[in-house]
């Protein structure tokens, strides 16, 4: 059984091959508010894909970091006038409990930048020595045009590419860039900022080096198996850690790119600045964790899509419908249904098609006579436990 999965990389479907033991990166948040819905659908995508390489007998080593050293972070702390590692552990605890209850499997590490300066300086340096980099006024500079093909992945011209980076932040017009698409791997600090020590001069690390470094220092060397992120990571962040980790260690990052669609709400892309979010931990308020699984599964990975309140209405009777399933004893033979739901999920990890096999399948057991031994009502748990969405047992 062989999945395939969508390669940014490559812009196309190909064959998932993963090691027996797959090194799975995906870049975590910045921990400066809760997690919203469009955290929620990029981890539940890849949380799917795990426990799907579970199912087929892998074992997985999911690594996903915590940005508790960027600029976003230190503003908010100065606005709350908190410790910005005050903020990250409140903010880390509310991730943790929102993630615990949509049941998404744990990290198996969780480096967190600030416990990472030594791999973070020691990458910077290698890249430093191997003539990468360029200082200015002690801020370490990534000189893209020691990459070839620096912007590929992304697949965008010049100009868009400036406009991403502008938008995502990137510093385009920094004066001191020899390219406006060069970034700051080291950051000096102006005193009373939050800098540390290092051979070039005290500072702080840029975002995208944190991320090179965190996955070399938790996954090891080689090419990882998969990295993955929210489609808005493509660039520049992704591309800054393929040209650093390349440039840096001489191999491959990763064999395999996996980016989410972004969710929108109220006509644009959920985002903080824009303060259109939808939080999980109020959803759970008012909502079966099971219920947001299927809700969001309902979209396939990769598209953006716009959340309306009312979606999560309607997969009410979806999980009703499956409650009733799995209590019947009759039903068709799950041989045919069991293929047909592991088909859409290794085409490209389709859960809608998945949750139509599902349907189907639920529909057939409940117009069946209650004569069977109940194998068909077990199969359908066993998926409807792979998507996470199995209902919670009836209070009778
Ligand atoms: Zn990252």
């Amino acid at each position: 059984m062989t999945i395939r999965l969508y390669d940014t990389a490559r812009a196309a479907v190909v064959p998932f091959l993963p090691a027996q033991t797959v090194r799975m990166y995906i870049c975590g948040i910045t921990p400066y508010d809760s997690t919203h819905l469009g955290h929620a659908f990029t981890y539940l995508s890849h949380d799917v894909l795990i426990r799907r390489l579970e199912s087929l007998g892998h074992e997985v080593r999911m690594v996903r970091n915590i940005t508790d050293v960027d600029d976003p972070l230190f503003e908010k702390a100065d606005e709350l006038g908190v410790h910005y590692l005050e903020l990250a552990d409140a903010e880390m605890a509310r991730f943790h409990s929102d993630l615990q209850a949509l049941d998404l499997r744990p990290a198996a590490a969780e480096p967190r930048a600030s416990e990472s300066m030594p791999a973070i300086i020691s990458t910077i340096q290698i890249l430093a020595e191997q003539g990468h980099t360029y200082a200015v006024d002690g801020t370490i500079f990534f000189d893209t045009s020691t990459f070839d093909g620096f912007g590929d992945f992304a697949r965008a011209d010049t100009v868009e590419l400036i406009s991403l980076s502008a938008s995502r932040g990137g510093t385009p017009d920094d004066p001191r860039q020899r390219n406006p698409l060069d970034f700051a791997l080291w950051k000096a600090s102006a005193s009373g900022e939050v800098s540390w020590e290092a051979p070039f001069g005290s500072g702080r690390p840029g975002w995208h080096i944190e991320c090179s470094a965190m996955a070399r220092k938790e996954l090891g060397q080689g090419a990882l198996d998969l990295h993955g992120g929210g489609s808005d990571l493509i660039f520049p962040h992704h591309q800054c850690e393929i040209a650093q980790s390349e440039s840096a260690f001489g191999e491959p990052l990763a064999n395999h790119w996996m980016h989410g669609g972004m969710v929108g709400y109220d006509g644009t892309k959920m985002s903080k600045s824009l303060g259109n979010l939808v939080f999980v931990s109020d959803l759970l308020k008012v909502v079966e964790p099971t219920a947001i699984r299927a809700a969001l599964l309902a979209h396939h990975y990769r598209a953006d899509f716009e959340w309306v309140d009312e979606e999560i209405e309607a997969v009410g009777s979806r999980i009703d419908t499956i409650a009733d399933a799995l209590e019947r004893l009759g039903g068709p033979d799950p041989d045919e249904h069991r293929s047909a739901f592991e088909a859409a999920l290794d085409d490209d990890l389709d859960t809608p098609a998945a949750l139509r096999v599902i349907d189907d399948w639920c529909a057939e057991i409940l117009a069946s006579p209650e004569n069977g031994d109940g194998s068909s009502a077990v199969a359908l748990r066993e998926a409807t436990e792979l998507l996470g969405i199995t209902p919670l047992p009836r209070i009778s």
